[in-house]
């Protein structure tokens, strides 16, 4: 009699259920009495956003979201001209959104469905070249590329771009004018390579204009040093709800803790050669799909000291407060982190956990 293996064939715990664990153990300290319902948000369907491309020529592609209710949360949420800050801020919310006000891309549209409506998007056509009309990503994750506030002419840096959402957002802009889009894995890089090709005419293909690599983002500080205006350093995290939600490719499978453990020092060895690699004046914006505290700002603040200390470089957090209000009619923000912002999945707004820290360069 062959006796049946069940370890082998089956964990005695899903990485999912392992994960849910961890989550209730860290977030239900961190997050208190928020984690109960971020919880649910995080167990129930995401929410998608069409990131409109603008490469395409396909007729109609907004008016025919538009006629199924979707609506632009960019320039809905930038048409509201009050920040309504604590009036001690006052001064500073109105500086900043008269800021913002100039340096939101006008040129990035994302639809999302109305807050509480949980319709799906059509998969996206193909126009007369087979270049398709938009892009289903999570809403939250076109933050970190607004925030990042690209420029007419500017170079800019896409660390960890696979498999290619925010590397397509920032090209929506139109206003890079040399993207270097990289990512070590070599499989997804080759998913972003294809990204690019459904979403960019061929000609836009061009190595003088983008360049994609396949290489360690660590390795970039040094051999690129001070040489963009624009650094996203989109680092790979614990993905939260997708570890909460899908057994494949889970972070929290047993076989993977080494490597979840090291995630804060590989995230904050990629920050910082996200900074080496930005010119004195430049931005850089950190940013993860996780809720953890030790992933997000104790990574940043960890970055910003060591950047000092190592390297000599000063570096500056940018107040992103009123980024966080302009766009708080479509999602749900954390109140009062101690750098940077972060989406919480909400019932009503089933967006992220996207978390985002802009830096400056000042030196
Ligand atoms: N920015 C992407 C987007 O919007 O589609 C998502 C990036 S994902 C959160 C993180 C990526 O980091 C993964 O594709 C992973 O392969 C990549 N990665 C992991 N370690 C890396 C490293 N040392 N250097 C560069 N990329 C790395």
């Amino acid at each position: 009699r062959v006796k049946t293996k069940w370890a082998a064939t089956r964990p005695k715990f899903p990485a999912t259920e392992l994960a849910l664990h961890n989550f209730d153990t860290s977030y239900s300290i961190q997050l208190r009495d928020l984690w109960p319902s971020i919880r649910v948000a995080m167990l129930c369907e995401q929410k998608y956003g069409a990131l409109i491309n603008s490469f395409s020529s396909a007729p109609n592609v907004i008016n025919e979201l538009e006629a199924q209710g979707c609506k632009d949360f960019i320039s809905i949420d930038c048409t509201r001209n009050e920040v309504h800050l604590s009036s001690q801020d006052s001064t500073t919310s109105h500086r900043a959104s008269t800021e913002l006000q100039s340096s939101i891309s006008p040129d990035i549209k994302c639809l999302v469905f109305p807050k509480g409506d949980i319709s799906r998007f059509k998969p996206a056509g193909p126009d007369s070249s087979g270049i398709l009309g938009y892009y289903l990503l999570d809403a939250a994750s076109v933050l970190p590329v607004l925030a990042l506030d690209v420029q007419a002419g500017h170079t800019v840096l896409d660390l960890c771009a696979a498999p290619g959402g925010k590397t397509l957002a920032l090209l929506q802009t139109h206003s890079v004018n040399y993207l270097w889009a990289n990512d070590l894995s070599g499989s997804r890089t080759m998913r972003l390579r294809r990204t690019l090709q459904s979403y960019l005419p061929k000609e836009f293909l061009d190595e003088n204009k983008i360049h994609i690599t396949s290489t360690d983002g660590r390795q970039l500080g040094m051999t690129e040093e001070k040489s963009f205006d624009r650094v996203l350093v989109d680092v790979p995290c614990t993905t939260d709800r997708h570890s909460a939600m899908v057994e494949e490719n889970n972070i929290f499978k047993r076989s993977r803790t080494k490597e979840r453990q090291k995630l804060p020092l590989l995230q904050t060895q990629l920050l910082l050669a996200g900074i080496q690699a930005t010119r004195r004046g430049g931005k850089v914006v950190y940013s993860t799909c996780s809720l953890s505290q030790l992933q997000n700002e104790c990574v940043v603040q960890q970055a910003i000291s060591l950047a000092q200390q190592e390297l000599g470089i000063t570096v500056q957090v940018q107040d992103l407060r009123w980024f966080a209000q302009r766009f708080s009619d479509t999602f749900h923000f954390a109140p009062q982190l101690s750098v940077g912002e972060l989406v919480l999945p909400h019932l009503c707004a089933n967006f992220g956990p996207i978390y985002m820290c802009k830096l400056q360069r000042m030196n």
